[in-house]
């Protein structure tokens, strides 16, 4: 950067422009880009491209899963999707990870009351043997029960855990039980011998027979079991038998598993910044979906939501100082492998990163604001809360932002962030299913959505001053995404 000599009066002038942040100088946003972001969340309630975009991927590609068929089709529709919109500069970061193969999926109770179980195989999951995998099954009422469990009880049986998630607005049951049980679950049954692992899906429809997919924590293929998650109503049907107190036998025939390395890509789109072009806001969704629904809100709504905004951006009469940044990212539901492969890659240019919140939750309105910023930010912070308070958001002064899922890698770089919470009262019951589809997402809620983004996003872009971000920032700010 070329540093004149500091008088006082050009000092000052370059405070005011934003030319430099001195140390503790409170980061503050002009009246005017108050103003036009006033005017970009009104714009925004009424705006449509969000509800197109989502409408068009759901549609003209529909589901996503990583590395399958409609992986490279799906990015090229993102390319063509920027570059139809008027973005600045469109392109792609290659992301290499393993690739998980889903044929078939089939289970049934073999005794002592035969019949088929609804289910489907988690991610990660190996196959059966030809013919399938017949074992007793043994139940535990938790994780932690399975924990303490004696490896000789679990030895050569298919291991079942029924904890079932309950519905909160804020989604909490996820982490709390759905997640673990789905993720470490499946690994600590393996480390302790089981041949085969099954759980109650991760949702909160209780009578829909439609199971809910998702990744298992298995890193190594070859530590990898039979891993299948039941609808709810077969989970507890399963439960039924099992209280007759006599042995229960499942079948479960998995044609599923890894084959190699795929590379895929983030997508990304920006709007170049007029005075600082190198200085991102860093915005966006994964691209990526799990294949039974067409990937709507999961996250297909994400992606629109941060497209939606930076249009609306891209559409004022001029510029923001800063650029605004789009990422689609890629296989974030295997493990954010784009999220991964994105911070690894833009470690070292953390302090560009002004800002940054990925939308990965539906398309429920966001209700509450959250941030990780430096202290002298937090005044900045409130005049964004104060554009967003009249469109239902309300902000945690105590509570930090991670930023989102992808986006989540970067603020443990040291990325400032956000968190802005979406209503998830229904997210878990579509989540990972062939129910997530078009339907469940409500326009005016997205659209609610895009208004937060275009109001953070602008405001952060016109910025007088940055938001704390630096290499190994926030590194213990406890934000859980
Ligand atoms: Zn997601």
């Amino acid at each position: 950067m070329h540093r004149p000599s500091l008088t006082l009066l050009t000092a000052s002038l370059m405070l005011a422009t934003g030319f430099v942040s001195a140390k503790d100088a409170p980061t503050t946003i002009p009246a005017p880009a108050v103003q036009t972001a006033e005017q970009l969340r009104d714009k925004a309630m009424h705006d449509d491209t969000a509800y197109k975009v989502v409408e068009g991927l759901t549609t003209e590609i529909g589901a996503r899963l990583a590395g399958g068929v409609n992986d490279q089709r799906a990015r090229d529709w993102m390319v063509a999707k920027f570059k139809a919109l008027g973005f600045d500069k469109v392109y792609t970061e290659p992301v290499t990870f393993p690739l998980w193969v889903r044929r078939s999926e089939h289970g049934a109770i073999v005794a002592p009351f035969p019949q088929p179980l609804t289910l489907i195989a988690l991610g990660y999951s190996a196959g059966t043997p030809k013919g399938g995998l017949t074992a007793e099954v043994v139940q535990f009422p938790t994780l932690d029960a399975l924990k303490a469990a004696d490896p000789a009880s679990v030895k050569g049986k298919i291991v079942y855990i029924g904890e079932r998630m309950q519905r909160h607005k804020d989604g909490m049951d996820y982490g709390r039980i759905g997640s673990p049980i789905r993720v470490q679950g499946p690994v600590i049954a393996q480390e302790k011998g089981a041949a085969g692992y099954l759980l109650r899906s991760a949702g909160t429809d209780a009578n829909s027979r439609t199971p809910h997919t998702g990744v298992t924590g298995f890193m190594d293929p070859a530590k990898a079991i039979p891993a299948a998650a039941l609808s709810n109503p077969d989970a507890d049907q399963l439960e039924r038998v099992l209280a007759y107190g006599k042995p229960v036998t499942v079948k479960l025939d998995l044609d599923c598993g890894i084959e190699g390395q795929y590379t895929g890509a983030n997508v990304i789109g920006e709007i170049t910044g007029r005075k600082y072009p190198d200085q991102v806001v860093a915005i966006g969704g994964h691209l990526d979906s799990w294949d039974p629904g067409t990937g709507a809100i999961d996250d297909g709504a994400g992606v629109a939501i941060a497209v939606g905004a930076a249009k609306l951006i891209h559409d004022l009469p001029q510029r923001p100082d800063r650029t605004i940044r789009v990422i689609a990212f890629a296989n974030e539901e295997m493990g954010l492998w784009g999220g991964r492969a994105y911070a690894d890659k833009h470690a070292a240019d953390v302090s560009k990163f002004q800002l940054g919140s990925e939308s990965d939750f539906g398309s429920g309105p966001v209700w509450r604001m959250s941030a990780s910023v430096k202290p002298e930010a937090r005044g900045a912070i409130e005049q964004i809360a104060k554009v967003l308070a009249p469109i239902g958001v309300s902000y945690d002064v105590k509570r930090p932002g991670g930023g989102g899922s992808d986006l989540s890698q970067m603020h443990g770089k040291g990325m400032a962030a956000l968190s802005l919470t979406q209503d998830g009262t229904y997210y878990f019951d579509w989540h990972h299913t062939a129910n997530d589809t078009l339907d469940k997402i409500d326009p005016k809620q997205l659209a609610q959505n895009v208004a937060v983004y275009a109001v953070f996003s602008y405001m952060a872009a016109e910025a007088n001053g940055d938001f704390g971000s630096a290499p190994g920032a926030f590194a213990h700010d406890g934000a859980e995404d």
